[in-house]
């Protein structure tokens, strides 16, 4: 029986219309909007908000703005590019409560600069990738929490495993020791038909329900990291317990989604 739930819609004509945050007031005025919308979708699915953790994405926004969301909460940032990442992380070192995640594709050879500072990796999508990640954390003396990326929108993304390797792939994680799985991330289809990019939020939590009964010891599944500034009450709806918004407290991205993701028509 559908639930008034399923008549949530997407946001992305909101596209290119965010508001721009400028002061800390504006990222306090944010924040605030986009928490009161996980309350409102919480209270839709029966569910507690302290479940859901807003993971800010700071991407493309520069170091003066940052600290103005940072004076305003944003202790927790994501970013896509591990490069732009990395230079940030190195300019706020003065900032001691700022700790980075890095949702975006790793090419192996950069998975030494994840290793220095990150405190979250959300795209991890091969073995030999989690190898490297952890070679270089067992040399820094780091652990890192991991997401494994999926591929749930039947697109021909690059990025993310097809829905029926994540098994396999996951029973092979206990040998990392500097990995601690965490659960899955995926991004949906964009698209404004809302049921297409609901069953993308639906496809993972079944799976991530599938594996947490046969997880290997150690391996925690817990977390569900889906939904953005378009979505993130659909994925909320259907058991998000991260969403990664960035536009709906930065403002506008002028950037195109394909510089960081392949784009399909939806
Ligand atoms: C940019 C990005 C987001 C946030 O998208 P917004 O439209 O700014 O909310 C979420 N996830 C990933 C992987 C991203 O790169």
């Amino acid at each position: 029986m559908p639930s008034p739930a399923q008549d949530t819609p997407t946001r992305h004509e909101q596209h290119g219309r965010y508001p721009r945050a400028e002061t800390v007031d504006d990222f306090r005025h944010n924040l605030a909007a986009v928490q009161a919308r996980i309350a409102a979708a919480c209270r839709r699915a029966g569910r507690d908000p302290a479940g859901v953790r807003l993971l800010p994405v700071s991407k493309t926004i520069d170091e003066a703005r940052i600290r103005q969301a940072h004076a305003a909460g944003c202790h927790f940032l994501g970013e896509n590019k591990v490069q732009e990442a990395h230079h940030k992380w190195e300019a706020m070192q003065d900032l001691d409560d700022l700790q980075w995640s890095v949702i975006g594709h790793l090419q192996t050879n950069k998975a030494k600069l994840v290793a220095r500072f990150a405190s979250e990796f959300q795209a991890l999508d091969s073995l030999r990738l989690a190898e490297t990640l952890d070679r270089r954390l067992q040399l820094e003396g780091r652990s890192l929490d991991v997401f494994v990326q999926v591929n749930t929108s039947e697109e021909d993304s690059k990025y993310g495993l097809a829905p029926a390797d994540v098994p396999a792939f996951v029973r092979e994680l206990p040998r990392f020791g500097a990995l601690r799985v965490r659960g899955l991330m995926t991004l949906a289809l964009f698209s404004e038909d809302a049921e297409r990019v609901r069953a993308c939020f639906v496809r993972l939590r079944g799976l991530r329900d599938r594996l947490r009964q046969e997880a290997p010891d150690g391996i925690g599944l817990e977390d569900l990291s889906m939904g953005m500034s378009g979505d993130f009450e659909i994925a909320i709806e259907e058991g998000a317990t991260v969403v990664r918004v960035g536009q709906a407290i930065f403002g506008a991205r002028a950037t195109p989604d394909s510089h960081y993701w392949p784009t399909g028509t939806g």
